[in-house]
């Protein structure tokens, strides 16, 4: 098996490698900064150490397969194909004031929520530490961010506390200055819910951000459209983020699925109340982006307002996109219907 280098870090690339760290410092800068992946190129690499990596390691896990431009070219969404075949996609928000990289962390995804295309396109395996850092390399590479700090959300395809130590040392791999160096609070990662996650994720030594998918404030309609709801019920969930906030001191963000109909009544409004007391909280509203095979439709804007303003209202802090399917939650959630559509 050859050493898949994305994984490593330059600490780990020196042990694995039996390189000096310098070497190790050298051949990470050349993937996560220069995004070169082509072992000839690194030139500050001796020629031996050149051959030698060459036959035993595999600078790159993902293979670019498509690229796609919105008409406006306010995202660029990519699909990359896997060493095993499979497939994932990523994508680029370019906004005026920053740049947002949404990666996977899954092929599909096991929770099955039932508003979500990968929910619907099931589960295939987790993705290693390498495959999810590699694609925010591919997304950034080459693009003209003019000085802005790019931010990377872990809102594509899967359940990033399903697959809890490759997600964090790819948001080492991140960090790491001797990559791209990516703050800690430019990083957030969404998660539908994994209770034990959440209270693993207080005891990291960082900054980064944390969001959740809350989408009903009631278990019974929580049961429905995040499955996950019947394992870690409301109460759970509540617990855990109460002690996550109480640990780190940190804000959280609850993400809110507007269904026209579903979960944007004032009964709703007031279960938000209810759940979110006590923290220091922010409500994220985003008008579902439609799925096909799916019951739902976003609510018209006006009652989305309403909604919004119910929230605020109570003292809530809450956020309602401007802009039409715009939201990268939004354009997150549509990852894996584009794939099947490009025939991947
Ligand atoms: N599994 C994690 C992260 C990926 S989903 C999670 O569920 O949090 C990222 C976000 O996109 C979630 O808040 C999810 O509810 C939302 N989402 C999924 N499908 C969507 C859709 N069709 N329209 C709008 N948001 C969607
Ligand atoms: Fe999985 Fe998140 Fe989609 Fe739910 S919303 S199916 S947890 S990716």
């Amino acid at each position: 098996m050859k050493t898949l280098l994305t994984n490593l870090s330059p600490a780990e690339m020196a042990e694995a490698l039996q390189v000096k760290p310098f070497q190790a410092r050298q051949l990470f800068r050349w993937l996560h900064q220069k995004q070169i992946f082509d072992i000839e190129k690194m030139t500050d690499l001796s020629k031996e150490l050149r051959a030698r990596l060459t036959e035993t390691c595999e600078p790159a896990q993902l293979s670019l397969a498509h690229t796609s431009e919105s008409p406006r070219s306010t995202t660029k969404k990519l699909l990359f194909r896997l060493q095993d075949g499979e497939t994932v996609e990523s994508v680029l928000i370019r906004e005026r004031e920053r740049v947002t990289v949404c990666v996977s962390t899954q092929v599909g995804c096991a929770v099955k929520c039932s508003f979500c295309a990968t929910g619907l396109s099931g589960y295939k395996r987790n993705l290693s530490a390498g495959e999810i850092a590699e694609q925010a390399l591919h997304l950034l590479s080459g693009e003209n961010i003019e000085g802005r700090h790019p931010n990377i959300v872990y809102m594509g395809m899967g359940e990033p506390f399903r697959n809890y130590d490759a997600v964090i040392s790819s948001v080492r791999l991140l960090m790491d200055k001797e990559g791209m160096g990516v703050g800690a609070r430019r990083i957030t990662i969404s998660t539908a819910g994994e209770a034990e996650g959440i209270r693993r994720f207080a005891g990291e030594p960082w900054q980064v951000r944390l969001s959740i998918s809350l989408h009903a404030a009631n278990d019974d309609l929580r049961d429905e459209l995040v499955p996950l709801n019947k394992r870690y019920p409301l109460k759970t969930l509540r617990e855990a983020v109460g002690y996550y906030a109480e640990v780190t001191g940190r804000h959280v963000t609850f993400e809110w699925v507007l269904l026209d109909g579903v979960n944007d009544g004032m009964k709703d409004v007031g279960e938000i109340a209810g759940f979110v007391e006590g923290l220091d909280a922010t409500v994220n509203l985003i008008p579902f982006n439609p799925v096909q095979g799916t019951p739902y439709a976003p609510p018209p804007r006006g009652k989305s307002e309403s909604f919004r303003n119910a929230l605020v209202a109570r003292g809530i802090k809450t956020t309602l996109r401007k802009e039409k399917g715009q939201d990268i939650n939004a354009a997150c959630g549509q990852l894996r219907r584009q794939a099947l559509s490009l025939g991947a």
